[in-house]
């Protein structure tokens, strides 16, 4: 893989795509700053080596014109701190303005451009506008791995431009990395836990994921297709009846590829889909009508935690009840204690797709797993069909 480490950007002014897509508060306060720290490793490295650094992100979701809300100019102050030293910025990202201002760069110097997406050919993936982005650099770079499941004009097709001169950041290769290891796994058992809403979402990734894992945890929302499947009674709980045949074709399937699947055996119930609902504990099947499952019971919890324990790779995607509600984040909470517990003796613990990442977050676990990926969608896309586009512009 071709990585920044590999390229001498003395000299070189280098385009960089780049994953600024922060939240902003009210006074577009930047409320989490982990992307922009994410690629900071990467700047620094053709800051270092005496090359000049043009940075290109979107950034919301404007609708194909400008809107101040959306401007990167938001970020210019919190990432010229980060980076120690002054950030230009140019107010379009394409046209005289930005030609200007990256041919006035000098080595060391760090210009900003303004939101991508303030153009519809970005998320078009026109060509000429990539072509555009394209002469402002000498050598392009792509460290967005969040955008990386995009065919857009910064993330792929103006990669076409520079056929010897593009590189992976240090963000994109930690992924891809991360990923791989898991997915070309030699340290078994090698165990994924599925959670969150929907099965609909995630029958692809688990299907492709059944020829790799020994073991398959089922948690969240979507255990209760299986249940019903399956033929328990779930009440009022989370169901997906178009998937019922699909839940029973993944647990055949799972078994006839000798992959254990786990199923929660006993759940905490809810009167309504409320933090101050009445709660109990029952077995899984036997769910009354007029109460809904909202976390995995203790039962599923010690079932769980030693599959965990057992595993020596770990991939967890999605959380095992309402986290975001006290009354039920214990099941999410302990298997999030469990994958540290794995990672603690040795297992390599991968994080990924959006809420199983909050979840981490929530506990602070952030730095007790082995990586937790910053690409939700992307990251899902790439188990589930082992490419993406952003990443086969530059190839591997
Ligand atoms: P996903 O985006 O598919 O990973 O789903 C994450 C969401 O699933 C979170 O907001 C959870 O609150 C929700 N969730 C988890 N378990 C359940 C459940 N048993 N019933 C309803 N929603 C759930």
């Amino acid at each position: 893989m071709k990585t920044v480490d590999n390229y001498n950007f003395q000299g070189k002014k280098a385009l960089v795509r780049v994953d600024f897509n922060v939240p902003l508060d009210a006074n577009f306060n930047i409320t989490d700053d982990t992307r922009i720290r994410a690629a900071l490793p990467t700047i620094n490295k053709i800051l270092a080596d005496g090359g000049a650094v043009i940075l290109m992100s979107h950034l919301g979701r404007p609708k194909d014109i400008p809107e101040d809300k959306f401007s990167l100019k938001h970020i210019v102050n919190h990432l010229s701190k980060e980076l120690g030293k002054s950030v230009a910025f140019a107010d379009d990202c394409i046209g005289a303005i930005a030609k200007d201002a990256a041919k006035n760069l000098n080595p060391g110097d760090v210009l900003l451009l303004e939101n991508l997406r303030f153009h519809k050919q970005e998320t078009a993936g026109t060509e000429s506008f990539a072509q555009e982005l394209a002469s402002l650099g000498d050598v392009y770079v792509n460290d967005a791995f969040g955008t990386a499941h995009r065919a857009h004009a910064s993330t792929t097709i103006v990669a076409k431009f520079f056929p010897n001169d593009k590189v992976f950041g240090y963000v994109m290769a930690n992924e891809l990395a991360s990923i791989d290891k898991v997915l070309t796994c030699s340290e078994k058992p090698l165990t994924a836990i599925m959670g969150g809403a929907k099965v609909s979402g995630k029958i692809l990734i688990i299907e492709n994921l059944l020829d790799k894992i020994n073991n398959l945890i089922i948690g969240g929302g979507m255990a209760y297709t299986f249940v019903k499947a399956q033929g328990g009674n779930v009440g009022g709980s989370l169901v997906e009846e178009d998937k019922l045949d699909i839940a029973l074709k993944i647990v055949s399937e799972a078994k006839a590829k000798g992959v254990n699947i786990y199923i929660p055996v006993d759940t905490i119930i809810a009167d309504k889909f409320a933090n101050d609902a009445n709660n109990k504990t029952v077995d899984i099947k036997n769910i009354p009508s007029g109460w809904m499952g909202l976390d995995i019971g203790p039962e599923t919890e010690k079932i769980y935690a030693e599959v965990i324990a057992n595993s020596k790779t770990i991939l967890w995607n999605g959380p095992m009840g309402v986290f975001e509600m006290e009354n039920f984040e214990h099941g999410t909470k302990a298997v999030a204690e469990a994958i540290v517990a794995a990672t603690k003796k040795g297992a390599y613990s991968l994080i990924g797709g959006g809420d199983s990442v909050a979840a981490i977050n929530k506990y602070h676990f952030g730095n007790d797993v082995s990586y937790v990926s910053t690409g939700g969608g992307a990251l899902l896309e790439y188990i589930e069909s082992g490419s993406l586009p952003g990443v086969d512009a530059i190839g591997k």
